[in-house]
């Protein structure tokens, strides 16, 4: 589903959205699920871009609806990766996931992933892309801001043309993820495009305090 000139939802990963990029570079916004790689290949076979197009892989976060098939996308684009510091060690599974997270990563399994390296704070010096710092639902959740979309991984969820809180159980730190509400309160966009649920057009200002109580 294309969303603006420049940016995709890939459609078979509906439910948890990867994204794709194709502006001055062309970049992939996470990974889906394990198993979901063959169906982000039709998908970007379908919009017409070649897999050793995609000059960048982006993490929002750890979770395995994220990164699932990033060992996967990795080998067939040979992409560069970029993760926060805060989640890497997760993703290399050098820490063990808390929580409920430890059961799903023991039933729904994770390649290990090549070369992941460490988001720098601000601009990344890909196309426009900044990073922002929002972590709550994991230590080093990142939404990413290119131009006026707003990648908002797993910050929220939308739901009915809403934007709606990811379910407590999920998130690391609910008191940290407050803040990170208020912080991209700051910030301007007429596009978010999140994990889960349908990307939404914003108008003005983001009111989230519904969402921190
Ligand atoms: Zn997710």
């Amino acid at each position: 589903m294309q969303i603006t000139s420049e940016v995709y939802a890939l459609d078979s990963t509906r439910g948890n959205y990867a994204y794709l990029v194709m502006g001055e570079e062309t970049f992939l916004i996470d990974t889906g699920r394990p198993g979901q790689g063959n169906g982000i290949l039709n998908d970007l076979e379908t919009i017409g871009i070649k897999p050793d197009k995609i000059q960048h892989i982006l993490i929002t976060h750890h979770d395995v609806d994220h990164v699932g098939s990033l060992a996967f996308m990795q080998s067939e684009t040979k992409a560069k990766t970029w993760a926060s510091a805060g989640d890497i060690p997760y993703i290399y599974q050098d820490i063990k996931r808390p929580g409920i997270k430890r059961l799903i990563s023991f039933i729904m399994r994770v390649e290990k992933p090549d070369k992941i390296n460490t988001y720098p704070d601000g601009k990344l010096g890909i196309d426009e892309v900044e990073v922002i710092s929002t972590p709550g639902h994991t230590p080093g959740h990142v939404c990413l801001l290119y131009k006026d979309i707003l990648f908002a991984g797993d910050l929220f969820k939308t739901s009915r043309g809403e934007i709606t809180p990811m379910n407590s159980i999920m998130n690391w730190d609910d008191e940290v993820l407050r803040s990170s509400l208020e912080l991209i309160q700051g910030y301007e966009f007429s596009w978010v495009c999140p994990a889960h649920g349908e990307p939404l057009k914003v108008d003005g200002e983001l009111d989230l305090e519904n969402l921190m109580k």
